[in-house]
């Protein structure tokens, strides 16, 4: 993988990169943690993308591990890709595989738009309550095994909010080989 995967300690908010991920709710209106801080910062014009996609493509709301994309508004991200996570515990057993979904989803539409750059928060760890050691093995699986066939994704940040949780993710990722 060559160093394209580099995690960081910090605000998913300021990162200056093709396009963050955010760890949205199915209605994609905003919510707490990581969504909250989108909206608040980014301005209106994600919010307004958001009810957007809402009326044209997703009436019922984002089915989880899913994503779209949206402007970034005032954010030093050029866009937004907006994936739901799955809630731990509430999708009968297929937890990791939706999370996988999530990873896989939002590269996947960073690719069509050629995006070379793009940066995650730990998606589920929050509100949704999946387990950090858990997801990192699902979230280091993932990329490894998506980014081995996208080579044209430069950089994918890991960006945590606190040393715990990235300590928590260098404990327990399963990456093989050079990263
Ligand atoms: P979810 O509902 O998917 O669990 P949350 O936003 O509640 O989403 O939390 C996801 C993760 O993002 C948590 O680990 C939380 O600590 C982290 N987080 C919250 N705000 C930020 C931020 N501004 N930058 C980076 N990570 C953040």
């Amino acid at each position: 993988m060559a160093g394209r995967i580099r995690l960081y300690l910090g605000d998913l908010t300021e990162q200056a990169v093709d396009a963050i991920v955010n760890a949205a709710n199915a209605s994609l209106l905003g919510g707490g943690g990581v969504d909250g801080a989108i909206h608040r910062r980014g301005g209106p014009a994600i919010l307004e993308a958001c009810q957007q996609i809402r009326r044209t493509h997703w009436p019922e709301g984002l089915p989880t591990g899913e994503a779209v994309i949206t402007t970034a508004g005032q954010l030093a991200a050029r866009f937004v890709i907006h994936t739901v996570g799955p809630i731990y515990r509430e999708h009968g057993g297929q937890e990791a595989q939706l999370l996988a979904n999530c990873y896989r989803n939002a590269l996947h539409l960073a690719n069509q738009h050629a995006l070379t750059s793009l940066a995650f928060p730990a998606i589920s760890t929050g509100v949704y309550g999946y387990p950090a050691n858990e997801a990192a093995e699902v979230v280091s699986r993932t990329l490894q095994e998506s980014l081995l066939r996208d080579t044209s994704m430069t950089e994918v940040r890991l960006v945590f909010f606190a040393q715990q949780q990235l300590d928590t993710f260098l404990r327990h990722q399963k990456f093989t080989g050079q990263k």
